[in-house]
């Protein structure tokens, strides 16, 4: 089969190569799908940069949709429990854990010490066939294109754990979306409007404001690259929020929000994040902690109920993950190129094999 496969770390995305690799089999309790789309995260990239470092070759890939076409041993019982058969359109969890520890008797699997993430831990979905547990396979939700489908989970069970899950965010709350264009932001976005709650999105160009409006975004801060920008940020918040702040402030950026994003918090708000793509290390202001009790969240991907929640609220609402753009397999680096341009809105998909 073709896969995209990283083979040496380095910040030029020509570190992965597309090749072949043998076809995997399903071991005990595994199914094998047959990716006909895939889509690219930041993790992705991340991986390929080596933060963190994976055993190489890997091949890469945390998201995608196909159809199941092989069963390995004792799975199938466990597959027709969840009303799916070979053949059928899936989407997939891109976490797995070890399902024997107190974490995941509990069901919140993303705390579990185990758990792996595919592309990162193990053979991933920019391939044309991945094997996974069969825990892992949902049924694709049948309004979406399998591009939308491909596009779905990562972004948006990550978004649907750091709003429902992590921060508890309530209908009537407001909601700060930092660097809104993103897929997590994106998906935030939607699950806000989806659930009736107010958003303030940020967005670094003008050239965004119209497509993360019609995502869902209620204002829009259009912050420039420079310094000042956090300021700007809580200057329209306050504006936005007659002096009140905002309940929650949603980030994956790291440093940049960080402070702004307390400033901007109202007194007993929650700032919750995925990510720190602007870097980890900002002023700590714990001062300001302390003195509004704010709550300070970590969040990472999602757990499988966070996922089986989130999947019968895309299904109910019927929401469709953005697709920004499609690149066949082979243009894997390109895909990656155009992904840390930042010049997209919503998702980067890859075509692979018949798809
Ligand atoms: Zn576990």
């Amino acid at each position: 089969m073709r896969a995209a496969v990283l083979i040496d770390e380095g910040e030029a995305a020509d570190a992965i190569v597309v090749r072949d690799e043998p076809m995997p089999e399903p071991g005990i309790g595994q199914v094998r799908v047959r990716i006909d789309h895939a889509a690219l995260n930041h993790l992705d990239v991340w991986i390929r940069r080596g933060l963190p470092s994976v055993p190489k070759p890997r091949i890469m890939g945390a998201d995608g949709t196909g159809v199941i076409d092989a069963i390995g041993e004792g799975a199938s019982v466990q597959l027709a429990v969840r009303g799916l058969s070979n053949g059928d359109r899936v989407v997939l969890d891109p976490g797995s854990s070890c399902g024997a520890c107190r974490a995941c008797a509990a069901g919140d699997t993303s705390l579990c010490a185990q758990f792996q993430v595919l592309g990162e831990h193990v053979a991933g979905t920019h391939a044309e066939a991945v094997v996974v547990g069969v825990t892992a396979v949902h049924a694709a939700p049948a309004h979406l294109a399998a591009p939308e489908a491909a596009a779905l989970m990562l972004t948006f069970a990550t978004a649907w754990r750091m709003l429902f899950t992590r921060a508890q965010v309530r209908p009537s709350e407001r909601v700060l979306v930092w660097g809104a264009s993103s897929g997590v932001g994106t998906a935030a976005l939607q699950l806000c409007r989806a659930a009736g709650i107010e958003t303030i999105a940020t967005t670094r160009g003008a050239d965004k404001v119209d497509a993360i409006r019609e995502l869902g975004a209620d204002h829009v801060v259009v912050t420039g690259s420079g310094d000042d920008l956090g300021d700007r940020v809580v200057a329209a918040v306050e504006e936005l929020t007659d002096g009140e702040g905002v309940d929650v402030a949603f980030d994956h950026l790291g440093k940049v929000a960080w402070e702004p994003s307390m400033l901007a918090l109202r007194r007993g708000g929650r700032y919750v994040t995925c990510g720190a793509s602007t870097g980890p290390m900002p002023r700590a202001f714990i001062t300001r902690l302390f003195w509004k009790q704010l709550s300070m969240l970590g969040s990472t991907m999602a757990s499988r109920t966070d996922v089986e929640d989130l999947l019968a609220f895309v299904q109910r609402h019927e929401l469709v993950p953005r697709v920004d753009s499609t690149f066949a397999l082979d243009d894997v680096a390109a895909a990656h190129r155009h992904l840390e341009s930042g010049s997209q809105v919503g998702k980067v998909v890859l075509r692979v094999g018949a798809g």
